[in-house]
């Protein structure tokens, strides 16, 4: 009997389910982990008219099928495609609908390599790249053009986590014929449901949660019915698929992704908590803090928080975060972030042109792990105490 997922089923129901049948493949839970380049054909008629299933490595394979099935069952979309970077997810669906004269807004507080690659490659393909303030809301029609494309979106934004009014702007998007796209990585799928919210494509770094071991770089994109087709064929277009033991690795950090957030979710919000009342600390900049100036709009849209938050010191430079830094033991020192560990990053938004601040001081990014709550907050304790100890 194959496996059944009922209709109204949970979403860890889906994680633990979604993507391949165990009976397709003798039984076994998990699917094989397919290397291929090519693929045989039975005679010269199937190599002629390619009728079957799998052609080539770089168009699919069962491994490649069972993530992007799981992905489609907790997204709810019509597919998903698979590509070796979180950027390269981000890449591939604005490479899908923009040609040379289209317009493109983008959200200020937008991830540093999507801007990056927005001012170079896409200007120098002949697009008119815009910045919008995260907190436009309905007001975004007033930008809108008759050449706009696409309006891309990422909430909360990046480092400093504004809350964008994700109905609004695609109500206003989706007026001027605009495709919207949401960089959905903060969240994931189980805390804000993209699609059910009119985003035309939803954008993860599976590099974050779904992998959740610092050990594998991965991208997804995953598109309602109006969307899918075109950026399927972008993707063959481009044949930048991913290695299939990374897409098999995310397949098996996704059955956990429920549980690891929870435990991310109660630790963050426990650590925000605390932050905002030491000594050294201006503000927390996390959604699910009562005290975050977006926690209203949080609030209606989202069903969870994850791991990743800022907190700006109280005033101090460069000497007093590189202190904070130093101090931290049980933190590492590194970028990216969705992994079991803490980790620690002083950021920059000099980049910015309207998100800028007003922040009283430096600017230090937080991912929260998995280890125990009270070594997190011992070791940032020492961490605050120094950066005083600097001043
Ligand atoms: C990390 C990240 C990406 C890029 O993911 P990589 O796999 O590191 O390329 C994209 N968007 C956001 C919001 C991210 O945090």
């Amino acid at each position: 009997m194959a496996k059944r997922i009922p209709e109204n089923a949970g979403i860890n129901t889906r994680l633990a389910h979604g993507g391949n049948d165990p009976l397709d493949y003798f039984g076994f839970i998990n699917p094989p982990v397919v290397h291929a380049s090519t693929v045989l054909f039975p005679d010269a008629a199937a190599l002629a008219s390619r009728a079957q299933k799998y052609t080539y490595g770089t168009r699919g394979t069962p491994t490649t099928d069972a993530l992007a099935a799981a992905i489609d069952e907790i997204e709810g979309s019509a597919g998903t495609v698979i590509v070796p970077s979180g950027l390269m997810a981000v890449i591939v669906p604005l490479l899908s609908f923009l040609s040379a004269g289209d317009h493109l807004l983008i959200v200020d507080s937008v991830y540093y390599p999507t801007r990056h690659f927005a001012d170079t490659m896409l200007r120098r393909f002949g697009i008119d790249v815009e910045y919008y303030d995260p907190h436009i809301g309905a007001g975004i029609a007033a930008l809108m053009k008759p050449n706009t494309k696409v309006v891309f979106t990422e909430s909360p934004g990046s480092n400093t986590f504004e809350v964008q009014d994700i109905p609004a702007i695609v109500q206003a998007a989706h007026e001027g014929g605009a495709v919207v796209m949401l960089d959905n990585t903060w969240a994931t799928a189980l805390y804000f449901k993209a699609l059910d919210f009119g985003v035309d494509i939803v954008i993860h770094a599976a590099t974050k949660y779904p992998a959740g071991h610092s050990d594998v770089l991965l991208g997804t994109a995953s598109a309602n019915q109006k969307c899918w087709e075109r950026l399927h064929e972008t993707f063959l277009t481009l044949g930048c698929s991913a290695g299939p033991d990374d897409v098999y690795q995310v397949l098996r950090g996704l059955r956990t992704m429920g549980v690891r957030l929870e435990r991310h979710q109660q630790s963050t919000l426990e650590i925000a908590r605390w932050l905002e009342r030491q000594e050294g600390v201006a503000r927390v900049l996390y959604p699910a803090l009562e005290s975050h100036p977006d926690h209203a709009l949080w609030k209606r849209d989202f069903s969870g928080s994850s791991g990743l938050l800022s907190v700006v010191l109280e005033g101090g430079g460069q000497a007093e975060a590189h202190a904070f830094l130093n101090a931290l033991g049980v933190f590492g020192l590194g970028y990216s972030w969705g992994g079991y560990e803490s980790l620690a990053t002083l950021v920059s938004i000099r980049d910015r042109t309207l998100a800028k601040g007003p922040y009283e001081g430096p600017l230090v990014r937080l991912q929260i792990g998995l280890e125990d709550v009270e070594d997190l907050k011992a070791d940032l304790a020492l961490g605050l105490l120094a950066a005083r100890n600097a001043a």
